[in-house]
């Protein structure tokens, strides 16, 4: 995630809650704080007035400290209500991680969408399964060096660390249902890019917008390529649906984000992320004029810091998400590789 320093948007709850305590960001919607132990060091959570308890939106990743502080929560702060329901946004494990654990724990219906819960799935059945020889070569002839690709390869064993098991059952949540919680109406929003298939929820009578991880305040939420759909547009799909939210939901939206704080400045932001992009793609194609470049070559164009193994496989495949994006666009063609590594040029 590239960090970004826009100064367009209001921060309407400008301290983010203590760990074990809530805010409440709308009458009956409340915002708590679970840590992560990463460089992003926490991840948002939401609790929705549901009538006799509250509906959760994402559980924290799978460790013991976000169990306790979940325990703490329901018997201080939420005492008396009882949890009624669990929505997960998306696979990251940040956000489903202890999803399997709440759901069983509080005896909870878990919805998310048939994608999230596959890809989770996946992950569980076989957790070496990138670990390839197509999957392998693609890094290869994309020019990453070996080391890094053994890192990108064998992902799915660190993610399964993160990620309680879900349950055998889920209710399924598609783009275009409405969802009641309490006396609210949410309208499910779905958003590619960042993750497939990610569950947004928007109650347009109160102007709400529960964004996950599709429009963050100052970062840009990591769009990438994976060696299983080499010749995916997750930008593509990232702008699409930048511009989806741009033209269908008010700009005067209160945006409850995964990560960071809750904003206002929904049109802005979503034009500062889409301009981030296309400052991105502007700098590979003048890289590509030149000479023609492997996706590899491209990374120090984006990222200008030195970046360790692991740093590196997350910028390769961010650089190669705007390198599809832009073969997609008729902006940049593949040419003749060089000593088995794939290359782009300008057309
Ligand atoms: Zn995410
Ligand atoms: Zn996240």
């Amino acid at each position: 995630m590239d960090v970004k320093t826009p100064d367009s948007l209001t921060y309407p709850f400008p301290t983010p809650p203590a760990p074990g305590e809530t805010i409440e960001v709308a009458p009956g919607i409340l915002w708590i704080r679970m840590p992560l132990p990463f460089r992003l060091n926490h991840v948002n959570i939401f609790l929705i007035d549901d009538g006799d308890g509250w509906t959760v939106l994402d559980a924290g990743i799978g460790n013991d400290t976000t169990r306790s502080l979940w325990e703490a929560l329901v018997t201080g702060p939420l005492a008396g209500r009882r949890l009624t329901r669990l929505i997960v946004s998306h696979y990251h494990p940040d956000h489903i991680g202890l999803a399997g654990w709440l759901a069983q724990r509080f005896d909870l219906p878990l919805l998310m969408s048939q994608t999230s819960f596959l890809g989770c799935i996946n992950i569980s059945l076989s957790p070496g399964a990138l670990d390839a020889q197509p999957y392998r070569d693609f890094y290869l002839r994309n020019g990453l060096d070996a080391k890094t690709t053994g890192i990108v390869t064998t992902q799915g064993h660190g993610y399964l660390k993160m990620v309680t098991p879900l349950p055998p059952i889920f209710n399924r949540i598609v783009a275009g249902d409405e969802l009641c919680i309490g006396g609210r109406t949410f309208a499910v929003l779905s958003g590619d890019g960042h993750a497939p298939e990610q569950i947004m929820l928007y109650c347009a009578a109160e102007k709400l917008f529960l964004a996950a991880d599709q429009v963050l305040a100052k970062i840009s939420p990591n769009v990438s390529v994976w060696a299983v759909d080499p010749l995916g547009n997750p930008l593509g799909l990232y702008l699409r649906s930048l511009n989806a939210l741009r033209r269908d939901l008010p700009t005067d939206t209160l945006v409850l984000p995964g990560h960071q704080l809750p904003f206002y400045g929904l049109h802005e932001r979503s034009g500062e992320l889409i301009a981030h992009h296309e400052h991105r793609c502007a700098a590979i194609e003048e890289s590509c004029r030149t000479a023609p470049r492997s996706a590899a070559d491209l990374v120090p164009v984006i990222f200008h810091h030195p970046l360790d193994p692991h740093q590196m496989s997350f910028a390769f495949s961010e650089v190669l998400a705007h390198v599809n994006y832009m073969v997609h666009e008729g902006r940049l063609i593949w040419t003749e590789p060089a000593n088995g590594i794939a290359r782009i040029v300008t057309p």
